[in-house]
């Protein structure tokens, strides 16, 4: 596939999309392609909170950094997501309780202890990992991963 991300403009197009919607996307790969370039280890689409049926897209498990790559159009970016192409009140919406939903997982990973960042489709992969491996090297235990403690009752 190259160019943009097609938008939906079917419910038929929504339910394929929705199907893919755990899997990777195109942005993710490249952010982990980039990180992984670097030295840096994580999981990925790894469930890290214990309440709620979430996933989160990259995670850095000793340094409790968790990174949610986000679709422009399908979390509304600042930059391109508030002009819908050929939608109605139904993909409003849809869009607003992805928002919505966003916005609950990122409150819910802070009180468990997780640094939350989000990353853009639109951003560029290496600019992204600057700031990703920034961040996990501030939060990274100094006595390293394999002997890292757990604390408290946080599965990592
Ligand atoms: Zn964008």
């Amino acid at each position: 596939m190259t160019g943009g991300y097609p938008y939906p403009s079917s419910a038929g197009v929504s339910s394929k999309m929705r199907q893919q919607a755990s899997r990777s996307t195109r942005p993710e790969v490249a952010l982990r392609r980039e990180l992984h370039r670097r030295g840096l280890r994580y999981r990925v689409q790894q469930a890290v909170l214990t309440d709620v049926r979430r996933t989160a897209d990259i995670v850095f498990g000793p340094a409790r950094v968790v990174v949610d790559v986000r679709g422009c159009y399908w979390h509304g970016c600042a930059e391109h997501g508030s002009h819908p192409r050929a939608n109605s009140g139904y993909w409003e919406t849809k869009l607003a309780r992805n928002r919505a939903r966003d916005v609950d997982t990122e409150r819910r990973l802070r009180a468990a202890g997780w640094e939350v960042m989000v990353v853009w489709e639109h951003e560029d992969p290496v600019a992204a990992a600057d700031r990703v491996q920034a961040t996990v090297e501030l939060h990274r235990p100094p006595w390293g991963p394999s002997t890292a403690r757990r604390g408290g009752s946080a599965a990592v």
